[in-house]
């Protein structure tokens, strides 16, 4: 199968697209100018139920949506598509709207990224002790883009949002200075739309290096769900499997953090077998998503996602909330409905899924857990519990906010008790103040 893409320039030649509405189209074109958009031949013919397109939560993962848009937004790009404006006008009323949408949230350019005697590592987040995030400059897009993605600025040529380094010297000499690192996590965009021959380069070099405080070198990427012919009948798909092979031949581990956002994605063919490829070179998959309005705010999906992953041989990692970024009017749900979701998923599965943590908020101080809904004599709570903690003497210990169930985001919510702060807020400022 030949790999396609489409974008908003060329989405209404796609064969499925006489099915689309006039409006719907029209639709696409009014938020895909904000919102970036992309969808591949795959996503087209395996996982979208063109029939029912309308309540399809794959094609609600690729396409845009009106209401992905606040109304204000929509009218303007509306008007200014239907009024004939030039590209220019067009992109600058664009531009606005993207710099309301909390392009980087949670502290992203400010607070994570590193320095290497005095030079910014732009390409490195180093937010947490154990696990450095490296952007490699060639793997900054995607095969199709998510339309909940946090990580849109850097599809939309917002230049200065956007992180990505070549070089991985910096990154080894950064790896050597902080001993406490054990994991790299390769991620972008979709480090896996890089060529084989370019992954390499950066993989190679650090396996040469021979560090020994380096153990896992992890690469989150949606091929498997977008593009498992990536791992199949790419020209350079064995190479990668031989590279998947040599790393965890030199004592290291090789994980695919796998993201998968409905059950749907697992089903094909092309997914299964890649999985199985993946296992056989020796590395491990742990699987990933958040949950979304439209697409999987339902126990049902979970369960059976779950469940199919283990079947396949995947190992259920995070429940995510959406992030206060870009639609997140669109796919958010209430704090207190992804916790019910997990606590109903999870609650029907055995022990061999309940791997999965979540569902977690990825905020500015660290991965907040929505632990569950609890009472202290007669006040009703969110108990809440960090995972992941910018410093990890926070993590594990139990914290409450006041009950809330309209609340999507930390931001939604107070401490309870009458507390002016949660405990680790003092602690979060005096972090950044130098
Ligand atoms: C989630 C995350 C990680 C990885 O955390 P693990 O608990 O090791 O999976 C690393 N850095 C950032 C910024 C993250 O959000
Ligand atoms: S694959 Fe990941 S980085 Fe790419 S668009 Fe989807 S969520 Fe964003």
């Amino acid at each position: 199968m030949n790999f396609h893409t489409y974008t908003l320039h060329n989405f209404r030649d796609i064969t499925q697209m006489q099915k689309v509405s006039e409006e719907i189209k029209f639709n696409i074109e009014v938020v895909g100018h904000v919102l970036p958009f992309k969808t591949n031949n795959y996503v087209i013919d395996n996982l979208i139920d063109w029939d029912n397109y309308e309540n399809e939560p794959i094609y609600n993962l690729n396409f845009p949506r009106k209401g992905m848009l606040k109304p204000e937004h929509f009218n303007t790009i509306a008007k200014l598509l239907k009024s004939g404006a030039k590209k220019t006008e067009i992109k600058t009323a664009a531009n606005e709207i993207r710099l309301t949408l909390n392009p980087q949230p949670d502290g992203q350019l400010e607070h994570n990224v590193p320095e290497l005697n005095g030079v910014k590592l732009t390409g490195i987040q180093h937010k947490y002790r154990e696990t450095m995030l490296f952007f490699p400059t060639q793997g900054q897009t995607c095969h199709a883009y998510c339309t909940f993605c946090f990580r849109w600025p850097q599809f939309v040529g917002m230049g200065e949002l956007k992180f990505a380094m070549k070089q991985s010297d910096l990154m080894i000499e950064y790896l050597k200075q902080h001993p406490d690192i054990t994991d790299i996590l390769f991620t972008g965009g979709d480090p896996l739309v890089m060529k084989t021959k370019v992954l390499e380069s950066y993989i190679n070099p650090l396996l040469e290096a021979d560090l020994p405080n380096l153990k896992t070198i992890r690469i989150g990427t949606k091929a498997l769900a977008f593009c498992p012919q990536r791992f199949l009948t790419n020209p350079d798909g064995d190479d990668l499997l031989r590279l998947f092979e040599k790393v965890n031949n030199s004592k290291k581990i090789l994980a695919i953090m796998a993201h998968f956002s409905h059950p749907k994605e697992l089903e094909t063919d092309d997914v299964q077998k890649a999985i199985k490829k993946i296992r056989d070179s020796g590395a491990q998959i742990r699987s990933q998503s958040p949950v979304l309005r439209n697409i999987n705010a339902d126990a049902e999906i979970w369960k059976k996602m779950w469940r199919k992953q283990v079947d396949l041989g995947i190992i259920p990692y995070y429940m995510f909330i959406a992030r206060d970024t870009g639609a997140q009017h669109y796919f958010g749900i209430p704090l207190v409905k992804a916790w019910e979701i997990f606590k109903d998923a999870y609650s029907q599965v055995s022990g061999i899924c309940r791997t999965v943590r979540g569902p977690s908020m990825s905020t500015d101080p660290g991965k907040i857990v929505i632990s569950g809904i609890s009472y202290l004599k007669d006040t009703k709570l969110i108990a809440l519990k960090f995972i992941q903690g910018r410093n990890p003497g926070w993590i594990g210990r139990p914290f409450f906010a006041e009950y809330n169930d309209k609340a999507i985001w930390l931001g939604d919510l107070k401490p309870a008790f009458g507390k002016k702060e949660f405990f680790y807020e003092q602690e979060f400022k005096e972090l950044f103040e130098h």
